[in-house]
């Protein structure tokens, strides 16, 4: 796409997901300006096989090594190379088949991957948060050195990162994160307490992977952006701030140090920033629903309530303080979400296990990559050996 004729080469990692469908909707509809070299899944073998057969990439990758021969099986006789496990994961974004990542897989899962392709200084298109939050010195860091760009796909980061172009020389007073508050806003713990999965997998506003939703219930997903935001934006802790917004029109905002308030707005809908990622720095003409401003509206905004969602209290202590802190906070919110879903703690069971798991794992002021990775393998034993899964 550079030169106004070649297609910009996609390696699409988590592509059965929300975020993976979304995407491959846009590169449908922008079919002369993006192609698709790479597809992975872990588990849904079915949907991978099927967009496989639509895009008809060089290559495809299921993590779930036993469904291997499934796969291969349904795409033999196409000219498309299958792997299977961990391992080709990483192998596969280290190739030089494609020139952008979009990074889409949930959770600590996303960060090798990604990590191996920003060595090797591809574009990354970021919707996978957790990499930044588990990692986001090293990722930052590792970015600069091999000229590896990265767009944020997370909306409010999109938001950011739009109202910043024009800017950079201008110094950012501080940054404001919109929350749309998720389905219990205005709920106080005592309702809580009573919150079973189904209910909490109902956002007013989005439609996202389960993991995403739990966190958007609990605003665990708003403590993680908060670290997402200091590390993509080189901000400290307390130029970051959160909103509560429950129409999310306002994607996020920044205020300059003349006062001055730059937001970015639009319907609610990840296909703008997904796309936006994708053909940055030019716009692409979409037909995605627009905001009419002579409907009647409100937009309305107040402080988040963190006595009752205390997530927002412990992300900002990880924030604040910073080393292997934020990456124990993910790796015991991933358990807690992953044993919430399964019926097998309370909704706010999941804010005691993460500031357990955050009292009780040793600090590291600056650790390596390899000591984020043990904080995160002995935050997940603790946090699951707290709730006996
Ligand atoms: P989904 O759960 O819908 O999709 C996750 C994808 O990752 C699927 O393709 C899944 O494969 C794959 N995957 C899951 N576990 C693993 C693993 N262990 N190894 C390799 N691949 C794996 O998530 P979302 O699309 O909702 O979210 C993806 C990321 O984007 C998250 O980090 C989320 O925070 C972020 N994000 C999402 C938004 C949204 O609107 N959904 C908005 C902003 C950010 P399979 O289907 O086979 O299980
Ligand atoms: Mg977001």
């Amino acid at each position: 796409m550079s030169n106004g004729l070649a297609r910009k080469r996609i390696a699409l990692f988590g592509s059965t997901g929300s975020i993976g469908r979304q995407a491959l909707e846009v590169i449908d509809a922008n079919s002369g300006a993006f192609s698709v070299e790479v597809l992975t899944a872990h588990s849904n073998d079915e949907l991978l096989v099927k967009q496989a057969l639509h895009f008809k990439p060089e290559i495809v990758v299921i993590g779930d090594d036993k469904k291997y021969p499934q796969v291969k099986a349904a795409l033999s006789g196409h000219p498309i190379k299958v792997f299977a496990g961990e391992k080709a994961l990483e192998e596969v974004a280290a190739m030089d088949v494609y020139d952008m990542m979009i990074a889409a897989i949930v959770g600590f899962a996303g960060l090798r991957p990604t990590l191996r392709a920003i060595e090797n200084g591809k574009a990354i298109a970021l919707a996978n948060k957790e990499t930044l939050v588990v990692a986001g010195d090293i990722v930052m860091q590792k970015a600069l050195e091999c000229k590896a760009p990265i767009i944020p796909v997370d909306s409010e980061h999109s938001a950011i990162f739009q109202c910043l172009i024009g800017e950079t020389r201008n110094r950012i007073e501080k940054i404001i994160l919109t929350a749309s508050g998720g389905p219990f806003l205005g709920k106080k713990p005592n309702f809580l307490v009573n919150v079973k999965r189904d209910h909490a997998l109902q956002h007013p506003n989005w439609s996202m992977g389960a993991k995403i939703t739990i966190d958007s219930a609990t605003l665990m997903n708003k403590g993680l952006e908060m670290i997402e935001a200091k590390w993509l934006f080189n901000l400290q802790p307390d130029q970051v701030h959160v909103v509560i917004h429950p129409q999310s029109i306002i994607h996020s905002m920044i205020q300059f140090e003349d006062g001055s308030i730059k937001a970015q707005m639009g319907l609610p809908d990840m296909k703008l920033p997904i796309q936006y990622a994708l053909s940055f720095p030019r716009r692409l003409p979409s037909n995605f629903p627009r905001y009419d401003f002579r409907k009647p509206n409100t937009l309305s905004f107040e402080e988040p309530d963190t006595r009752t969602f205390r997530n927002l209290v412990l992300a900002t202590d990880a924030l604040n303080k910073g080393g292997n802190l934020p990456c124990v906070l993910n790796a015991a919110n991933e358990i807690a979400v992953f044993a919430f879903l399964r019926n097998r703690i309370g909704f706010l069971d999941m804010t005691d296990l993460v500031e357990r798991t955050m009292q009780e794992m040793p600090f590291i002021e600056h650790p390596t990559l390899e000591e984020y990775f043990d904080s995160d393998g002995e935050a997940r034993n603790f946090a699951a050996s707290l709730i006996k899964l």
